[in-house]
This record gives C-alpha cells, structure tokens and sequence, in this order.
C-alpha cells in the first residue's frame, strides 16, 4: 500500500488579535515577572454584554523573595506567561526568565499568578 505524503496546511490563529502586554514587575527589585498578553481585547461577558475586565497580580518574586507585583486591570481575553527575554542564539542557561504556576483566584477576585525562576542561578531582569 502506497501513501502520499501531505503537506501541512498554513493556518492563522482564528480569532485571536495582539492586544499588547503587560509585563507585570516586581514591586520591590522591579524585575520582570510575568507577560500578560492580551490576545482578545474586545471580549465581552456573554451575559452582561460589557467588557470583560480581570485583575491580575504577581503573587511572589523568586529573585528577591520579598515582593510581588501591584494588581493590574486587564481589559479582554488574555494568556499568561512567565518573562522570558531569550532571543535566538543566545545561551538560555545566563538568561534570567520565569515561569508560572496555574493561577489562584483568591475571594477578592484577583487572579494571581505564583511566579518560579526558570533558571535557578539567573539574576532578575530589571526594569530601565
Ligand atoms: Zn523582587
């Protein structure tokens, strides 16, 4: 029995639009934490029919165990991630970035995110 071989089909990520980040820092040694990308940012409530609107917030800093960062007010659908500032080519193992554990939402409604260094001997990423 003979097969073809096909090839993949080019396909867009439907319905998905760059809303921009929001790069959340630590409020107290001010490095990078978590990328909040906005990736529907016309997103209504089903019910209400009114922007969605969430707040999010870094529960922790890994780098100086002391801060997290302030809430933001996130307007749409979103994808968390954690920071990672790698471009090709460069040695991922000198580069600080984060990851993110599955969010808690806590009574208060904040969505937050707790935040682990993906690279245990990087140093935080600072803001200029
Ligand atoms: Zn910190």
């Amino acid at each position: 029995m003979q097969g073809t071989i096909q090839q993949p089909e080019e396909r867009e990520l439907v319905g998905l639009q760059d809303g921009g980040h929001h790069y959340l820092t630590c409020n107290n040694c001010r490095a990078y934490l978590v990328d909040v990308w906005v990736t529907n940012p016309s997103l209504l409530d089903p019910i209400t029919k009114t922007s969605i609107v969430t707040i999010v917030q870094a529960a922790n800093c890994p780098f100086c165990e002391q801060g997290g960062s302030y809430p933001v007010e996130i307007h749409g659908g979103f994808h968390p991630g954690g920071y990672s500032p790698l471009k090709e080519g460069e040695d991922e193992d000198t580069i600080p970035s984060t990851f993110i554990e599955l969010p808690e939402v806590a009574e208060d409604g904040v969505v937050r995110f707790v935040v682990k260094k993906q690279y245990p001997d990087s140093k935080a990423f600072y803001v200029k």
